[in-house]
């Protein structure tokens, strides 16, 4: 049956963030059927939502998050990516079903108070992924209320074997216990692969599932081509971490001769369904070819300036006409799933690529990219991402009281620099509030927050084993790739240069 509402009396966020007049919204099943002014809504005696003291802004769109990484808060300090890696098989290894779900539902969470309604999700489950997991993946989110794409991270190769002359440079018996980290051969992953998406259930507006050959290097160029082809037969979306580290584009010109993006592209694996996280090492070329293909990329300044990537060229890809999103990339990384701190870190980091501001990333570009831009990157079976007749009702309903808002001057600017989702009040997702006045509405959030505390516990005691491992390789695996880091590579984007330092 149908239900219409109206939520009156609150500002609401123009398309381009340039004012915020009084509008009052009414929303037929889910969808936002008219905008009108308070004058033209006096008559409308229907279920009423009082949006008094409320700015009300379009969901958030977090493009690249991995909600296994929810569980892995606060663990390391002076990580790079490969340490990072490194550090996988007991940072987010050895998880039963309710570690995974306690995960993925702590990361929609956190998502949802911070005014983020929906996001791409590669999610965690080696050695293959099944459909119990994924699906109690999509099950976390849909209990908490915010919409999903799940794509599995896939490889068939350990970090060990992936990074040129890695295993042969660890000592004995180093080694071996490197060896313990092998993955499946790809055809095992891939029947996987396909079981998962056949046996896919849920709703296609709320959880779709998607594809993450997680890393070029880390996966066979056969398997990436199986990966290709299931993508295409099953309409689902291709997500991968394209050029992050200097030290994986050094690698790709060892292994391959050409660049990571060359590389997809000789496979054919570019293309409208392609998303590439981070994409920091790209070349002129590199663009072209994401460009040419339709591709998107996933900015996440957040854990690019925690893990030391780089800066990405966000303003050559924009001049492309390359779609970006922007991603909180996973907590284990960034530390939090604030989708309003990826917003602030994607303007003010462009600031340090280029001295010529009309080639920093506006405000307005920034908050484009977390909202429409990453709506269309996750090409949920619904329009979301904005507030407009049509659009689903995906509406954060932040309090103008709150002083990060305070006086009431620019919205896009105090959006994008000011806003720290702390003025954060409700959220509605499809017409309904998930989070009303700072409670949620569908699920115990405190019961949730005990069982993640217990699961931290149990997971200390089951990964103690690899974490152990991980210690000792860490040093073998730091000074490695610090050598491929240091060697030449066509472009630069760090501010120092590794060649000379
Ligand atoms: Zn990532």
């Amino acid at each position: 049956m149908s239900e219409k509402i109206c939520v009156r009396g609150g500002r609401v966020l123009e398309p381009d963030g340039s004012s915020a007049p009084y509008r009052d919204l009414i929303i037929d099943d889910g969808t936002i059927v008219d905008i009108v002014s308070p004058e033209e809504s006096r008559g409308v005696t229907t279920q009423i939502v009082n949006a008094t003291d409320r700015l009300l802004i379009p969901g958030l769109v977090n493009a690249h998050t991995h909600g296994h990484g929810s569980l892995g808060r606060g663990m390391g300090d002076r990580w790079t990516l490969e340490l990072l890696l490194n550090a996988g098989p007991w940072l987010s290894g050895k998880r039963t079903m309710e570690h995974k779900y306690i995960a993925a539902a702590l990361n929609a969470a956190e998502m949802i108070l911070k005014g983020c309604t929906s996001a791409y999700d590669l999610y965690f489950e080696f050695p293959a992924p099944t459909p119990e997991g994924m699906g109690t993946v999509a099950q976390a989110y849909r209990d908490v209320g915010a919409r999903v794409v799940i794509a599995p991270m896939l490889a068939d190769m350990s970090l060990y074997e992936a990074v040129p002359g890695l295993m042969d440079s660890l000592p004995e018996p180093l080694r071996r216990q490197a060896g313990q980290f092998a993955l499946n051969p790809f055809e095992e992953t891939a029947a996987a692969c396909q079981t998962f998406l056949e046996s896919w259930t849920h709703p296609a507006d709320e959880a779709k599932p998607a594809l993450a050959p997680t890393i070029p290097l880390h996966c066979s160029d056969p398997f990436l081509e199986r990966c290709r082809d299931l993508a295409r037969a099953h309409g689902v979306g291709l997500h991968t971490h394209l050029a992050e580290s200097r030290t994986q584009a050094v690698s790709a010109l060892k292994r391959y001769g050409r660049t990571l993006t060359a590389h997809l592209d000789a496979l054919g694996v570019l293309g409208p369904n392609f998303t590439a996280a981070h994409g920091i090492w790209l070349d002129d070329d590199d663009i072209a070819r994401l460009a040419a293909n339709g591709c998107a990329v996933a900015h996440n300044p957040g854990s690019n300036l925690r893990l030391g990537t780089g800066v990405a060229p966000i303003r050559k890809l924009l001049d492309a006409g390359v779609r970006v999103g922007v991603g909180s990339d996973g907590t284990n990384s960034s530390d939090n799933q604030n989708m309003f701190e990826a917003v602030r870190l994607a303007a003010n980091v462009s600031r340090v690529a280029d001295v010529d501001p009309d080639r920093w990333v506006s405000a307005g570009e920034a908050l484009k990219m977390a909202t429409s831009e990453g709506a269309a990157i996750l090409d949920l079976a619904t329009a979301t991402g904005r507030i407009e007749i049509g659009a689903r009702a995906d509406i954060v309903f932040l309090d103008l009281d709150n002083i990060n808002l305070v006086p009431f001057n620019d919205p896009v600017n105090l959006l994008v620099y000011s806003e720290d989702a702390t003025s954060v009040k409700s959220v509605m997702v499809n017409g309904r509030m998930v989070l009303d006045n700072g409670r949620f509405t569908r699920f115990d959030c405190r019961s949730l927050v005990r069982r993640a505390q217990d699961a931290a516990e149990e997971l200390r005691a089951r990964t103690a084993e690899n974490r152990q491992i991980s210690a000792q390789l860490e040093r073998h695996v730091a000074k490695h790739c610090l050598c491929l880091c240091r060697e030449p590579y066509p472009v630069e984007r760090l501010i120092c240069d590794p060649v000379k330092e």
